[in-house]
This record gives structure tokens, sequence and C-alpha cells, in this order.
């Protein structure tokens, strides 16, 4: 089949490649329709490598994906030659501890779509388990179904904070996991959410999708903008989504005492906390690793209209340009959120 190939650092192919495709019983195969650049393949392009998942041999990119059921293993379920859905990336061992806890995102053994040295799902069909594989309802597009994985990050994110309603959240960063999680925190029943950043553009766009209030970091400080909306009192939860080690740091001025700090970016280098400010506020620490037990969710969330991921998708490009649309994601202009690759189907 034909898919895109990142056959090492920096050189992207779309090309034919053979991979095992054995359709097991409690398997769907699926046509792929649209998936979204992430910035881990885009990172897994410039640099070759995510931390200590490196590119050894060649490996076809994306995960965010959502598609066509074309054929149904013999035992399952609920699932039908047609359908349009949407599929969860990682895959985990279901007899394991993690698993059995239901913590299945932390199963070591867990394999994940463009995770070396494991295929991602950019290419014209997959094998998937109809376990981690969910209906999108008539309407919800191919284009929304392929948001749900960014999504899931975010309202894993606001399950973790336990939020309560009326709660005053801040999100640091306004990529696309900051925007998902501002509008998961909305959807959590977050009062007002306040989302940082330092390009405008991403700001405007987040400002325009519910109650949200930007703030420019290069203009404005974070923690007097939020302590002059809460009366001094400061935000119930603050979500680090910029995955910049210097924001992340900054997390504990803007929280309220007995506040929640969910992290959720991902920095490449350490943090340093300063453990007597958390201790001072006896701030409670949330981290996230993906995502479990949400996709069911965010695909309620999207078919009801609570959520709206319209306006996050930015651009996009047709299959056979694969490689101009990782070139594109990987210098984007500043108005580009997500960029998605559309198969046409
Ligand atoms: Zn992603």
């Amino acid at each position: 089949m034909k898919a895109l190939v990142l056959e090492r650092q920096r050189v992207l192919t779309l090309r034919e490649i053979e991979i095992d495709e054995t359709l097991g019983p409690s398997d769907v195969r699926i046509a792929m329709g649209v998936v979204g650049i992430c910035g881990s393949d885009v990172h897994y392009y410039t640099d070759g490598g995510i931390g200590p998942f490196v590119v050894r041999e060649p490996m076809v990119l994306g995960h965010e994906g959502a598609g066509i059921v074309v054929e149904v293993g013999g035992q399952v379920e609920g699932l039908g030659v047609g359908d349009r859905v949407c599929m969860e990336p990682g895959i985990p061992d279901m007899d394991s501890r993690a698993s059995r806890l239901g913590l299945y995102n932390l199963d070591p053994a867990v394999t994940f779509w463009a995770t070396p040295p494991v295929h991602g799902c950019l290419r014209e069909s997959v094998v998937h388990p109809a376990a981690f594989t969910y209906r999108l309802p008539e309407n919800v597009s191919l284009a929304w179904g392929a948001m749900v994985e960014p999504l899931a990050v975010g309202l894993h994110a606001a399950t973790k904070a336990r939020i309560r309603p009326g709660d005053v959240a801040v999100v640091v960063g306004a990529g696309t996991i900051g925007t998902v999680t501002a509008l998961s925190a909305l959807a959590g029943g977050c009062g007002r959410v306040i989302i940082c950043d330092v390009v405008q553009e991403r700001l405007d766009l987040a400002a325009g999708l519910g109650a949200i209030t930007p703030v420019n970091a290069g203009k404005e400080n974070l923690a007097e903008v939020t302590m002059e909306m809460t009366a001094g009192w400061g935000a119930d939860i603050v979500f680090e989504a910029s995955g910049n080690a210097a924001a992340a740091a900054a997390v504990v001025e803007p929280l309220r005492p007995g506040g929640c700090i969910v992290l959720v970016g991902m920095p490449n280098e350490k943090v340093p906390f300063d453990v007597v400010a958390l201790a001072a506020k006896e701030a409670r620490i949330e981290t996230v690793f993906r995502y479990a037990n949400v996709y069911d969710r965010a695909v309620e969330l999207l078919t009801s209209g609570r959520i709206d991921v319209g306006k996050l998708i930015t651009d996009t490009f047709s299959f056979e340009k694969s490689v101009e649309a990782f070139e594109y994601a990987a210098a984007p202009p500043a108005t580009s959120l997500k960029v998605q690759i559309d198969f046409g189907s």
C-alpha cells in the first residue's frame, strides 16, 4: 500500500510499503480518511527522534486518524462495513497489570502509532482492534474525528484536574493541545479560562472559542492578569500545555492556595520547580501521559456540539501532498494550528 514513510531524519517519501495487515477476529480494517499532523510527527521528521524514541528504520508517520470501516473480523460486534470511525492509536496488552487497573495508557508494552518502531496511520488502510475503534455519528466529519486524538489529551487533563463548576482555569500555551485543553476545561465546568501564549494569532483564535481570555506573555504578566481577574486569589487550576521549561516553572504564581496544577506539555529539558512556593500553596500536582478511557467522551462532546473543533483545523493537504504538508507543518505561519491530510474518501 501507499504510505508516508519517514526514511530517516528530514527524509520523507510517499511510496509503496509492505505491512502485514492480517485481519484478526477482533479487528476491523479501515480505509484512512483524514489524518492530523501532530507535533510529535513533526519532531520525528525534523529531529529523527524524541528522547529515547529514535527512528532507526523507515517508519510510517501519523497517529491522529479517522476513516471508514471496510472489513470486520468474525467476532466484532457493534461496528460494520461503511461505518465512519476514529481510532485510539495506543494499543495496550489488555492482560497487563496497568490495563487491569484501568491505566492502559501506562502499560509498558503499549504499541502506539508512529512511535518507533511502530508504523503510524498515514497509509491507505490500517487493521485495528475494534475495542479501540469508535464510531462517529452522522454530524461528526472525518476531519473532526481526526481531532479526537488531540482532544482526548485535553479531556484527560481536565479529568485529572477534578474541575468543579465555576472554576477559573489558566492554560499556558495556545497550540493545539493548549486550545483543546481550554475547550475541555470549559466543557468540564470551568466558568472561565485564561489562556496564555506569545503568538497573538493563536490567542485570537482561542479567544473566539468561548469564555476564554487571551493573555499575550510578550506584553502582559500572566500572574498579574490572573490575580486581577480573581480578586487577588488566583486560578483554581493551572494547566501547563506549552512544553516550555521556563513557562512550566512559572505555573505556581497564578495558582490559588489549594489549587491544582496539571502538567500536560512535555518540555525537552528539566524544569526547576520552586518546591517551597508549591508547598506554601499546598498545590496538588497532576500529570498526564496521553489518555485513557476518554475517547467515548470526546466523541460525545463533538456530537452534542458542546465542543467545536472546526476552527482549530486551519490547513488541509491531500494525501498526494503529504510531504509538502510536513514541510509546511515544520515551519508553519502564525495563523496555522492543526494541519490535516485528507485521503479524499
Ligand atoms: Zn497527537
